[in-house]
């Protein structure tokens, strides 16, 4: 078999955590297995490197970002091939370049466009365990780029995909994908299986267990994804297309901080303004999430939506001149918001899904200020003080009342 293992940051911490994840990467090899093992930087190393960034220079361009943050994964790598090295194992580490990750241009955000895998498959038939570093790749003008926030999934993933592994491992500080994050909900339960769709979802919507694009590239390539534990050795959660039937509605319930709303009082209530307005918010490359429109009264009406929240600002300013020309009242945004989403695919066929959710919020106090649903899940935006205690509401309403839905 060809593995592919993947370990976060908190995996590989500190030197007694490298011997563990050198210890896990060997077993699956002396099982006779072909092993690729992607790793992140220590422990908190990536925010440690911003903030040394931000010491120098707070508006550094991003490629001088991508060239600092990439480093952080080169000496995991060699950390990790050492230890390996150590235990007797034949082993080569490959900076994302050397692997072959060629991906577009676009610094701290990039996408990968294909893996040329010679090197790694000449390594493979060597008979070396290959480490690569994740996060990282190189562009046409052969200057090192990353993939954005909690990008090693990523790489793991098309490394998969590129070589047809048989799996996927994605090994991190939790032993799998539970009905809510483990860490803030203590009743929360591990899942055995969650869909592709499923995940994606809750990816985007805030559980960072596995990177959403990860997940995508997963599902287009079809690659089945293990997440589990590096320190516990028992089975993890598999994501897959097909999970098997469950009498589950909802898999699990999500949060997401990381949200602004943009609020957009006294518009003129007539043809094309909303168009006048996102047209403006998409050519900033500002993604929008949740839209609400108030009824029109005496000729105008309020405009409310959501965006990420380092985009807050950049989303009023981009707004500022139009809204001024049109003589809109007001505009403004507000952090102190996260939205709350349960998911699953479950509730397609089921009604009453969402009102349950909006019931038990209501019975505990919290107002939900806009509300956005798809087949498989619902979200809500609340005040951010009241977050967790509206996750373990609504998980408890789902998973730990054997009356609920
Ligand atoms: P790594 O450093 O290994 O990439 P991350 O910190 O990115 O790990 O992701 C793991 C974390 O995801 C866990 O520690 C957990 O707090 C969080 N998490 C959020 N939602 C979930 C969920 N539904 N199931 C499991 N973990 C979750
Ligand atoms: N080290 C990078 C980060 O902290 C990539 C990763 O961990 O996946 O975002
Ligand atoms: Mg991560």
């Amino acid at each position: 078999m060809l593995v592919v293992q993947k370990f976060g940051g908190s995996s590989v911490a500190d030197a007694e955590r490298v011997f563990n994840v050198a210890r896990v990467v060997t077993d699956k090899y002396s099982e006779g297995n072909d092993v690729i093992v992607v790793v992140s930087a220590q422990g908190d190393t990536t925010d440690e490197l911003i903030e040394k960034a931000r010491e120098i220079n707070p508006d550094a361009s991003r490629r001088e970002m991508d060239m600092l943050l990439s480093s952080g994964e080169q000496i995991s790598i060699a950390l990790l091939a050492m230890a390996i090295e150590k235990l007797g194992f034949p082993v080569i580490s490959l900076l994302g370049w050397q692997a072959g990750f060629q991906t577009n241009s676009v610094y701290s955000a990039a996408r990968i466009k294909r893996i040329q895998t010679e090197r790694i498959q000449n390594e493979l038939d060597k008979k070396n365990i290959v480490v690569v570093a994740g996060f990282q790749g190189i562009n046409r003008f052969g200057d090192v780029t990353t993939l954005g926030r909690g990008g090693s999934d990523t790489s793991a993933v098309a490394l998969a995909a590129a070589l047809h592994a048989d799996i996927c491992q994605i090994y991190t500080d939790v032993d799998g994908v539970y009905t809510a994050d483990p860490r803030k909900v203590k009743n929360a339960f591990k899942l055995d299986e969650i869909t592709y769709d499923e995940m994606l979802e809750l990816a985007t919507l805030g559980a960072q267990v596995l990177n959403n694009r990860s997940v995508e590239m997963a599902k287009k390539y079809n690659v089945e994804i293990e997440v589990l534990s590096s320190l516990k050795r028992v089975p993890g959660t598999m994501v897959k297309e097909a999970a098997k039937m469950e009498k589950m509605l909802i898999k699990s319930v999500a949060k997401d901080t990381n949200v602004a709303r943009i609020m957009i009082v006294g518009v003129p209530d007539e043809p094309g303004v909303a168009f006048q307005i996102f047209s403006r918010v998409a050519k900033a490359h500002i993604n929008v999430d949740i839209i609400l429109q108030s009824v029109g009264r005496d000729g105008t009406k309020d405009i409310t939506f959501t965006v990420a929240a380092d985009k807050g600002a950049e989303a009023v300013e981009t707004l500022r001149e139009y809204i001024e020309r049109v003589g809109a009242q007001n505009i403004s945004y507000d952090t102190g918001v996260a939205k709350i989403s349960i998911v699953g695919a479950g509730m397609e066929t089921h009604e009453g899904v969402a009102a349950r959710m909006f019931e038990v919020l209501g019975d505990a106090g919290i107002n939900i200020q806009m509300i956005s649903t798809s087949e498989i899940k619902v979200s809500v935006l609340i005040d951010e003080a009241q977050a967790d205690r509206a996750v373990q509401v609504v998980h408890a309403a789902f998973f730990e009342d054997s009356l609920a839905l």
